[in-house]
Formats: structure tokens, C-alpha cells, sequence
């Protein structure tokens, strides 16, 4: 005979659902004025743009989970280093805005490494770094002289240790520079930013909005 059950996030008790959401509507990085955080910058512009412009979609349990998990792991393991949850900033020469960013830890190995802790639901696909994590750590290990870095991925069965070499930054600099300059402009002239589509949109608020404003888009002119 199978048991009765009920499957979902929404059957768990109303006390535990309440300590999910508060955690995760406090735990947002809130940006001061002329500040860009390193994932708005790295992530999609788009999704920037509106969250920065549009009312706050409703906060639910679902998507609040796998940021919840992510504040677990990071309660639990990060403060084992004396150096932890470090706030790195970096000017842009552009214009008047600073990136600002905060990394895991840093071992009290020799060589120290910089390293920033990921979950993931799963990980038996995850063969290699996801890019703009590689791009978040090197950019921290910089911002801190630290010659080694490297990503962590969890789950609840088991971890991926993925080393990334920090290398020149220059040009990674030069990118994020350059994305904050778009979004810089696209606040300034009130511009929606191209549309980035990336495994990011499977969990962005913003889906309906943004397919709403493709379509609304007005085909280009075609030459007589
Ligand atoms: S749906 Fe995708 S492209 Fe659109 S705003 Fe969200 S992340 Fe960006």
C-alpha cells in the first residue's frame, strides 16, 4: 500500500516557509547609490535593468530555495576561515560607479586560495565552472593579490573542487567595465538592455515582462 503524501514545498509548516522567506528577502545585497554588485554586472543586464526599475515580483518559497540552501552552507562553512564574506570593491574608470562584490573565503593553506562556494542541485553534470563564477573568483583574487582561487559546488550528497587559474585580468576587467558601462547608459536613457538569454532565464521573475517587451519590439525598417 503506498502512504499518503504530500509532495511540494508549499506543504512544509507555515513557520518553516516564514524563516525561508524572511532569510532570503534580507539576505539581497542592497546596492548604494552608484554601486553595480559584481553578479548584476556579470549576469544579465536586462534583469538588472528591471529589477532596478520594476516593482519587486512577489516573493514566494519556491523561489526563495535555492538561495536558502546556498545561506546554509554558507552559514555553516564560511566563518571556519578568518577570513570570510569579504566586501571587494572596485572603481570603475568610465564612469562614477563602483563594482562591488563579496567572496567566500580564503584558506589559511600555503598558498592562500580564494574560493567561493556554490550549491547546486545537481551535480553529477557539472563538468566544468559555470564562466561567470570563474569571472566572479578571479575578480576577487585580484582585488585581494591572491595568485589561487577556486570554486566549490555542493549538494547535500556530495562536492566538485574545481581550481581556476586567476591569470591576467586585464581583459576581464575590461569586460566588466564595459558591461557596467551598458548598464550605466541603459539607466541614463531609460533603455531596456538586449535581451541575454542564458540558463538564467529558467529562473528569472522577469520572463513574462521580457518576452512581453520582445514581441512589442518594432521590426526593423527594411530598405525600399
Ligand atoms: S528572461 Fe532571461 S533575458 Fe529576460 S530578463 Fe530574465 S534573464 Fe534576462
Amino acid at each position: 500500500m503506498v502512504a499518503k503524501f504530500f509532495e511540494g514545498l508549499e506543504y512544509l509548516p507555515r513557520e518553516i516557509k516564514d524563516e525561508i522567506i524572511r532569510t532570503c528577502s534580507g539576505n539581497g545585497y542592497h546596492e548604494k547609490p552608484n554601486t553595480y554588485s559584481l553578479t548584476t554586472v556579470l549576469g544579465c543586464l536586462r534583469q538588472a535593468f528591471y529589477q532596478k526599475t520594476l516593482p519587486r515580483p512577489p516573493v514566494t518559497v519556491q523561489n526563495c530555495y535555492a538561495m536558502y540552501r546556498g545561506v546554509l552552507f554558507d552559514e555553516k562553512w564560511t566563518r571556519l576561515f578568518r577570513h570570510n564574506q569579504v566586501r571587494c570593491t572596485y572603481r570603475c574608470r568610465s564612469i562614477p560607479v563602483t563594482i562591488s562584490g563579496k567572496y567566500d573565503f580564503i584558506t589559511s593553506t600555503d598558498p592562500p586560495v580564494l574560493t567561493d562556494l556554490k550549491t547546486r542541485e545537481k551535480l553529477e553534470e557539472l563538468v566544468s565552472p559555470i564562466v561567470s563564477h570563474i569571472k566572479q573568483v578571479r575578480f576577487y583574487a585580484y582585488c585581494n593579490s591572491i595568485h589561487h582561487a577556486q570554486l566549490i559546488y555542493v549538494n547535500l550528497q556530495t562536492c566538485k573542487v574545481f581550481p581556476v587559474e586567476v591569470g591576467n585580468v586585464q581583459p576581464l576587467l575590461d569586460e566588466i567595465e564595459e558591461r557596467a558601462y551598458r548598464l550605466y547608459m541603459a539607466f541614463l536613457t531609460n533603455t531596456v538592455p538586449p535581451v541575454e538569454e542564458s540558463g538564467l532565464c529558467s529562473y528569472c521573475s522577469y520572463q513574462t515582462v521580457c518576452s512581453k517587451q520582445q514581441i512589442e519590439k518594432p521590426a526593423p525598417e527594411t530598405s525600399p
